[in-house]
């Protein structure tokens, strides 16, 4: 054995403490810890040691090296795209993950299957979910997205008698994909899928909204003259927040065939409360459904579900016909219903964090995180250096400065409060204008932290030169 790596396994458990002490310190300071980091400009790489440093050197190294700069994103102030942190419990189940190095893909020699599987059962009752959704743990919602919509691909195949996974995407002819306002991902997946990004067609959204109009997809329905489509649906756009009405989409399907996909990445966790489950009233009569779970759930990256109620196509797409991987029960097979074969027990930090907090820990953190996002819309929307552009639905906020500046502008200004370090925010565009957005996804966000974001954008504002 190398006589470093022989060393570090006499002293492993010495190694470990350190990588404990490295998280404490990590952790105790991330309400001081810069929101968004400014990396110094790029040093060349270490080369690569000829006989190596040990772990402890090298952590040393790391901690010289790259430590001071890395985000604070996982802390209370990160307000940029919709992040989530990590809990307390999540943390754990995330190191046990690494530790118990089990491959989630589905043999009979492990437990690991089933843990997906009962935390799959806790996932549909937190979010109202009927037992009829079985799913899987992917990387993020963009591969949830991905494998809803390979399912939809793959149905329209079947109403043709084409099975595409078999017969591949030139036997299915022209696809039609339908949305309102769907995420970038949806794009990204349609071209990874071979349908193409040129498939979807945008339909018009209700006025001021980002939610479809729903007659204008009846309409786009009715002009299929029959043929099937795939409807993507949204449950939180990431610009404000909005909800296309599930169930008036759902309605459609009794007169229409298509697939629906609903991407409820966040917004999902309307589930957790009862005063904004109703904002996802029909998500249940979706096809497909995409919930992230590195987002509201906060358990570290990376880690979203996919849901659905047509396992038998998903094993059609995915299906992985080895013998040696081994015959656990279909259900439990996830070799053959996801895009991964290897795969980390990435469901061990989701089932950690729902058995330490439950519904009520749920609850309280979405119910938190809408009240603060109430309270900050609320400032700006009083204050005479910002607009408010959405009403605050949910856990994001949409606003730009008062005098409606370019995106140059809006950049310095978002550079001004991330040099102050005490929250970062990420831009966007809204019907045609420069514009700012505020999402409270992490755990830990308090009034507290509230109110320092709203004095940080006040005095960032103040600096800006006149007109
Ligand atoms: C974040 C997000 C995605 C993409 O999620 P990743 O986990 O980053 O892949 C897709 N859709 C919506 C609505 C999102 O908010």
């Amino acid at each position: 054995m190398d006589p470093q790596l022989a060393q570090d396994q006499a002293r492993l458990a010495q190694l470990l403490d350190s990588a404990v002490a490295e998280a404490k310190r990590f952790l105790a300071g991330l309400d001081t810890h810069p929101a968004g980091a400014t990396p110094p400009p790029a040093q060349p790489p270490a080369p690569l040691p000829a006989t190596g440093l040990g772990a402890q050197a090298a952590l040393a190294t790391f901690q010289q090296r790259y430590a001071p700069w890395l985000s604070g994103s996982a802390g209370p102030r990160y307000f940029g795209f919709v992040t989530g942190g990590v809990t307390p419990a999540g943390l754990l189940g995330d190191w046990l993950t690494s530790t118990y190095d089990q491959n989630a893909l589905g043999s009979s020699e492990s437990i690991a299957p089933q843990i997906e599987l009962d935390t799959l059962h806790l996932l549909r009752e937190l979010f109202g979910l009927p037992e009829a959704y079985s799913g899987s743990f992917v990387t993020g919602a963009t591969m949830a997205n991905f494998v809803g919509l390979a399912l939809g691909r793959q149905w329209l195949g079947q109403q043709q008698g084409i099975d595409v996974a078999q017969a591949g995407l030139a036997a299915l002819g022209t696809v039609r994909i339908f949305s309102g306002t769907p995420h970038a991902s949806v794009y990204k997946a349609l071209s990874m899928l071979g349908l193409g990004r040129a498939s979807l067609t945008e339909l018009p959204c209700l006025p001021g909204r980002e939610a479809i109009n729903v007659a204008a997809l009846e309409q786009a329905l009715q002009n299929q003259a029959g043929q099937p489509c795939l409807v993507v649906a949204n449950a939180g756009t990431v610009n404000t927040v909005d909800f296309d009405d599930l169930a008036a989409i759902a309605a459609l399907k009794q007169r229409y065939p298509f697939w629906l996909h609903v991407d409820a990445a966040f917004g999902g966790f309307a589930a957790c409360s009862p005063t904004y489950r109703p904002l996802l009233h029909g998500l249940a009569l979706a096809d497909t459904i995409t919930i992230d779970a590195h987002k509201w759930l906060n358990v570290p990256y990376d880690a979203a579900m996919q849901f659905t109620r047509h396992p038998t196509l998903q094993a059609q797409v995915f299906q992985n016909n080895a013998v040696y991987l081994g015959q656990a029960p279909a259900a439990a097979n996830f070799v053959n219903l996801t895009p991964e074969n290897s795969r980390r027990l990435r469901a061990l930090p989701a089932w950690f964090t729902l058995m330490a907090y439950g519904r009520a820990g749920y609850a309280e953190i979405v119910e938190r995180h809408c009240r603060l996002a109430q309270w900050l819309g609320a400032q700006i929307a009083a204050a005479s250096a910002f607009e408010l552009l959405a009403p605050v639905r949910l856990n994001g906020i949409c606003f730009t400065l008062a005098t409606r500046p370019g995106p140059a502008t809006l950049q310095h200004y978002l550079e001004q409060l991330q040099a102050g370090g005490a929250i970062f925010l990420t831009p966007t565009h809204y019907q045609g204008l420069p514009a700012l957005r505020l999402s409270i996804t992490n755990w830990r966000t308090t009034q507290q932290d509230a109110n320092i974001a709203w004095h940080a954008l006040q005095h960032a504002a103040s600096q800006l030169p006149a007109g």
